[in-house]
């Protein structure tokens, strides 16, 4: 495929970083994933904002515009074939001399982006949407879990634990027995037909698609939304559990640890939200 690397675009198997350069060093970057279908971007300007937030985080001075940005998605798109694409833009802090741990002066962040194939959007339909089956473990990443870093180890040795498990996700719970987040997505219960999730602070990423999806709930206002602490009690007691995220949309849970979530089939409130984000997700 052809990807983009500090300013070009070139075959996959072309593109050279240094060995000393800090992603790799140190997991020391900045990254997003913008899905796109058939051509068209979902959410594009949200993502850009933060990934211009994660990288003001750790002081990375990068001046790409939304519009430079766009140019290199764009093309990314044009040159492997449209299709469904997920777009990864990805900025470290850059490639310095010896490995020492203060951010370098004067050295150039190393841009790279490519894109690949994700699964086609799933369909607002309760017997045609493949549910989710998860477990859920202690969250033992970081205490900076709203950075969007390139330093995923503790994500994917979480989510290695649920594959290990057979399962397609897990769900992580803190100290004191409050869902945080899934090992790569958002996490959310629903209650009574009320739609809970926990609120944005240092122990979750704020996704996209979990901005997208309670804007699109609110504004339309026949299903209640409520950001707050969700106990692991009421995970296990939910009628509904889903989980977000740009590659997977909004994905319905029907099994957690083994036990059936609510009836144990996919639930209304799910294909009501899927339907209403499918109808307006490319408005943002
Ligand atoms: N939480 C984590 C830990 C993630 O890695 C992701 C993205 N894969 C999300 C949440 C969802 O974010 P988004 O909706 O922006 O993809």
């Amino acid at each position: 495929s052809t990807v983009y690397l500090n300013g070009e675009f070139m075959p996959m198997d072309e593109a050279r970083i240094s060995p000393m350069d800090r992603g790799f060093l140190f997991g020391d970057g900045i990254y997003e994933v913008i899905p796109s279908y058939d051509g068209k971007l979902v959410g594009f300007g949200p993502h850009i904002e933060r990934m211009n937030q994660g990288m003001d985080l750790i002081g990375i001075n990068f001046g790409y515009s939304e519009a430079d940005w766009r140019q290199v998605c764009e093309a990314l798109i044009e040159k492997n074939g449209a299709g469904n694409l997920g777009i990864y833009l990805h900025v470290s802090r850059g490639t310095d001399s010896r490995r020492h741990h203060a951010y370098p002066e004067n050295v150039e962040p190393t841009v790279y982006a490519f894109a690949f194939e994700i699964p086609a959007a799933p369909v607002a339909d309760r017997e045609k949407v493949k549910p989710y089956k998860v477990s859920s473990t202690e969250d033992l990443r970081w205490q900076r879990c709203n950075i969007k870093s390139t330093a995923l180890l503790g994500n994917v040795m979480h989510f290695q634990q649920g594959h290990a498990a057979g399962h397609n996700e897990i769900i992580l719970f803190n100290a004191n027995n409050e869902m945080t987040e899934g090992s790569a997505c958002n996490a959310y219960i629903v209650k009574d037909g009320v739609v809970i999730t926990p609120p944005l602070d240092n122990q979750i990423l704020p996704g996209i698609t979990r901005l997208m999806l309670l804007d699109i709930l609110r504004k339309d206002g026949s299903i209640k939304v409520e950001e707050r602490i969700v106990t692991m009690d009421e995970v296990r007691n939910a009628d509904e559990i889903w989980l977000t995220s740009s590659s997977k949309e909004i994905a319905p849970v029907t099994e957690l640890d083994g036990k059936p979530v609510g009836t144990g089939e996919v639930g209304p409130v799910w294909e009501k939200a899927q339907t209403l984000y499918t109808a307006q997700k490319y408005n943002y």
